[in-house]
């Protein structure tokens, strides 16, 4: 079990080689990969024990990379092609260096998880699907979580739960000094370096509102309210370059019953492709293009927050909800359209239009919406992620804005994935990306503080 330190008793004496602020995948392979090049690591986790380790308990799988088959991936998948599907969806608009230094690690970072306590599950004898892509952490995310704290606990790795770091000043005569409030208090920590892998910037509602408008009111953030960008800022603040888009983010359509927060993977709705989408007034809506790859809910997300209210509903029939997969928050139901149509605040008479329409030619694997029960789920957009963050180099050091770079402040995990991710996602990569530039933060900053 990981021990909680307590700020007071150490940090007043100890002056840190490095201090890694977010105990998320980024910051546990950073933290692991800094002791392990000899550093006294202290780890700062603003979620209470119970929520740590950001959205990788969340996550399902991760992408790797692997010529030939292994024993937790079957048949082969190989560097080119990640790098020609990474370009699908970037484009040209991505750092080509550290794009390539991501494919590459691709390769080894399963090996490094496993050699640090993680588990796989092997091909063909769980539930998980067929994919020579990625891996599939044994137990899912939150195990995978749970062993690389108890390997950073074994390392020595001093960690605090509870401690949220609010500023980062620059101390006299070099290193940092960060503030963290925990337990209410405030104290302060002083370090030779910082590796910053506190998340994205998706989890404050404020600057949601601030980047994407008041329709973001409506959106739930999918993932951990504590990846609030206030570290983000703190980077830009001392001197970091921005990178990336504000305003263009990752969303998938989630049940509007869900938590606002960190309602994870399984309030995600998946079965659009077997029924009929409308808005509010009870008009059908469509995605061109969008069809029944699991990677096509992305392209819902943004048209729902289209959407009047940013709110839609999947209608289904008795038959198509068979065929949907089971979902966390039972289905609205009723015999009939218009008592459905009542029960979730309709126009009965704009439903049936919108149904009768439809099922003249049914869209995608989709039925006639014909036999009763009748079923809905009322969807918004739940934002995953947002294609903004830091600017860093291959070192993952934080390039400022003329191009000059800290010596001894890193960024890594989504904090910095716009330097590759500036548009567009490919699943799986969110985990794989993290761990490979936590695990290059931490080596970098072990190898700063030795000189
Ligand atoms: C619902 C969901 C499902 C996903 N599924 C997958 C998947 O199957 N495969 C995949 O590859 N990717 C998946 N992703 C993406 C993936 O989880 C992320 O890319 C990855 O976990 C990011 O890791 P991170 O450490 O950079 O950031 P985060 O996971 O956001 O962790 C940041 C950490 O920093 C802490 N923190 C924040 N601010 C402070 C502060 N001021 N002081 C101290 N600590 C702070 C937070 O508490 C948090 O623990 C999913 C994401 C979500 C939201």
């Amino acid at each position: 079990m990981a021990q909680a330190h307590h700020l007071d008793r150490i940090d007043r004496i100890l002056l840190w080689d490095v201090t890694v602020i977010g105990g998320g995948i980024a910051g546990l392979c950073a933290a692991i990969a800094a002791r392990r090049g000899g550093a006294a690591v202290r780890l700062l986790e603003a979620a209470p024990r119970a929520l740590r380790g950001g959205n990788a308990r969340h996550g399902r799988n991760f992408r790797l990379t692997h010529e030939t088959p292994l024993d937790y991936v079957p048949d082969r998948y190989t560097a080119d092609e990640l790098r020609a599907e990474l370009r699908s969806v970037t484009g040209d608009d991505t750092d080509r260096a550290l794009t390539e230094l991501l494919i590459e690690r691709a390769h080894s970072i399963t090996g490094w998880l496993v050699a640090h306590g993680v588990h796989l599950q092997l091909p063909g004898t769980g539930v998980m699907p067929y994919s020579r892509r990625t891996a599939f952490p044994l137990g899912g995310g939150k195990a995978m979580i749970n062993a690389l704290y108890a390997t950073a606990d074994r390392l020595g790795i001093a960690i605090s739960y509870d401690s949220e770091a609010r500023s980062l000043l620059r101390s006299e005569g070099g290193g940092w000094t960060v503030s963290v409030r925990s337990a209410g208090a405030d104290d302060q920590i002083r370090t030779r370096s910082v590796v910053v892998c506190a998340g994205g910037a998706g989890a404050d509602p404020a600057w949601l509102r601030e980047n994407f408008g008041s329709a973001a009111e409506g959106w739930m953030v999918r993932g951990t309210p504590y990846a609030d960008g206030r570290l983000l800022d703190l980077l830009i603040a001392a001197g970091g370059c921005p990178i990336g888009d504000a305003a263009t983010c990752h969303a998938v359509p989630v049940d509007a019953r869900g938590p606002q927060f960190d309602g994870g993977i399984v309030t995600r709705i998946t079965s659009i492709p077997l029924g009929l989408v409308v808005d509010r007034c009870g008009a059908r809506i469509d995605v061109a293009g969008a069809g029944v790859l699991p990677t096509h809910y992305a392209k819902w997300g943004p048209r729902i927050a289209a959407c009047p209210g940013q709110i839609a509903y999947l209608v289904l029939d008795a038959r198509s909800l068979a065929r949907a997969a089971p979902s966390a928050l039972a289905p609205i139901t009723a015999p009939t359209i218009s008592e459905l149509a009542v029960a979730l605040q309709l126009d009965p008479a704009a439903l049936q239009a919108s149904i009768d329409h439809f099922n003249a030619a049914p869209a995608n694997a989709a039925h006639a919406i014909a036999v009763p029960p009748f079923a809905a789920y009322p969807m918004r957009p739940g934002l995953t992620f947002v294609h903004f963050g830091i600017k860093v180099d291959a070192t993952m050091r934080v390039v400022r804005a003329d191009g000059s770079r800290h010596d001894d402040l890193f960024a890594a995990g989504m904090i910095m994935a716009a330097n590759v991710l500036r548009r567009g996602y490919l699943a799986g990569l969110g985990i794989t990306l993290s761990a490979v530039f936590g695990q290059i933060a931490g080596e970098e900053a072990a190898r700063h503080v030795r000189g």
